[in-house]
């Protein structure tokens, strides 16, 4: 039998001497085995800098098992031959199991077959045991009882029908890859953003359940960190305009939803290579996509039509209403990509911020602009295209930041601009 604890190890010799001898509390595990062809049972001590552990005999070699506070989880355990006190701390339960089963060793009560020298084969204990960097729990029966180490960077949970991030999760300051897929989750706490995480996998969860605010996790350290975000199959009818937080992904997977558009800002992902949109309901992208260099677009299954629409004639207009302080001062704010929160300004000013649309240049814009459908060959944006229609033209949704935008791209569509 294992106990993963912390021991602290007194030296009765050495207090004798009036040293002190009393070593710090260090994460171990103690072994309770049998030793093999033998009646002799003994406890291991394994720790990080001693793997291959000290060996207290059992039988006539304890003198005192010290109980007094197991409730607290702490119990002392002194042996004669090495003249060794064992402070140990552990989680209550375990420990309680632990001193049983020594007991029951004391009292002969445990047979063979329960403590064989087998069980010490996968000793000696390593740092694998002691911090574990990956964990996949994919049965709740398999959930650590004594909470998620914190040395985790890897953590797969799956198929357990979790309904929330449990507080636990939020910890980890070293995680770099979360997979919650296959569960049941609602939302995703705005805490979330707090940790440097690489890749998050939520696919296959309820997040259609999420309200428009609960989204604020998309942003904070992952607005830097995160490069892969897979929430396929989660029946979502709208990608979160918070998505633009997410300035580093690479890769987005929203395969298998009910989305009807992408979110505008998706091309002011700079780094954005691979992106999978396909089994939703898109009739039309985000002019803003022309600013993407992808690797890899999937658009199957979606409600593109097939034929090429001419380009609607619009009339150009000579100029656009002047913009106000409120709409000068946003756009500056987005493109210096300066954090807002509601903790420094007001929460209409950051609602006013998040609904931005974005430029076919990239730039944002809120109450000026110019908005006309485009026809795209989507070949000019992407190297690889997954698509179920015969036409590689899309129509896009343009909105123009100003009049020179509209110009520039009126006369790429039209080579006789009436400009
Ligand atoms: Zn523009």
């Amino acid at each position: 039998m294992k106990l993963v604890c912390s021991v602290s190890v007194g030296n009765r010799q050495l207090s004798n001497l009036a040293i002190n001898s009393k070593q710090k509390h260090v994460k171990s595990t103690l072994a309770l085995c049998k030793r093999p062809n033998s009646e002799d049972y003994c406890i291991i001590h394994f720790t990080n800098q001693n793997k291959t552990g000290t060996k207290y005999n059992i039988k006539g070699n304890v003198s005192q098992i010290l109980t007094r506070f197991i409730n607290d989880g702490k119990a002392t355990i002194q042996f004669k031959m090495p003249p060794h006190d064992l402070y140990v701390q552990g989680d209550v339960i375990q420990l309680k199991g632990f001193l049983h089963l020594l007991k029951r060793v004391l009292e002969n009560k445990v047979s063979p077959k329960e403590l064989t020298y087998s069980s010490m084969s996968v000793m000696p204990v390593t740092t694998k045991d002691i911090a574990p960097k990956k964990l996949v729990i994919r049965k709740r029966s398999e959930y650590p009882i004594r909470g998620l180490p914190r040395t985790l960077e890897l953590l797969y949970i799956n198929d357990i029908s979790k309904y929330s991030v449990d507080k636990g999760i939020l910890q980890l300051c070293k995680l770099k890859i979360l997979d919650l897929s296959n569960n049941c989750i609602e939302f995703i706490p705005e805490e979330l953003n707090v940790l440097h995480l690489s890749e998050l996998n939520l696919g296959s969860n309820n997040l259609y359940k999420s309200n428009p605010k609960q989204w604020t996790w998309m942003g904070g350290n992952l607005s830097t960190s995160l490069t892969l975000l897979n929430i396929e199959s989660n029946k979502l009818t709208y990608l979160s305009d918070q998505i633009v937080k997410l300035r580093n992904l690479i890769t987005l997977n929203v395969n298998n939803n009910q989305l009807t558009f992408i979110t505008h800002g998706i091309g002011s992902l700079k780094n954005l290579k691979i992106l999978i949109a396909s089994n939703n309901s898109l009739s039309v992208l985000p002019g803003s996509i022309k600013k993407c260099h992808l690797q890899l677009l999937n658009l199957c299954n979606n409600s593109f039509t097939s034929t090429r629409q001419n380009n609607v004639v619009v009339s150009v207009p000579n100029n656009l209403p002047v913009y106000s302080l409120k709409e000068c001062a946003a756009r500056r704010i987005l493109e210096l990509r300066l954090t807002y929160s509601p903790a420094i300004i007001p929460y209409t000013l950051v609602h006013y911020l998040d609904y931005a649309k974005y430029c076919v240049c990239g730039k944002s814009c809120f109450e000026v602009f110019i908005r006309v459908p485009e026809m795209l060959s989507v070949s000019s944006i992407t190297q690889e295209l997954v698509t179920s229609t015969t036409s590689s033209y899309l129509t896009l949704d343009c909105y123009f930041c100003c009049l020179k935008c509209f110009k520039s791209s009126y006369f790429i569509r039209n080579r006789n601009p009436v400009i």
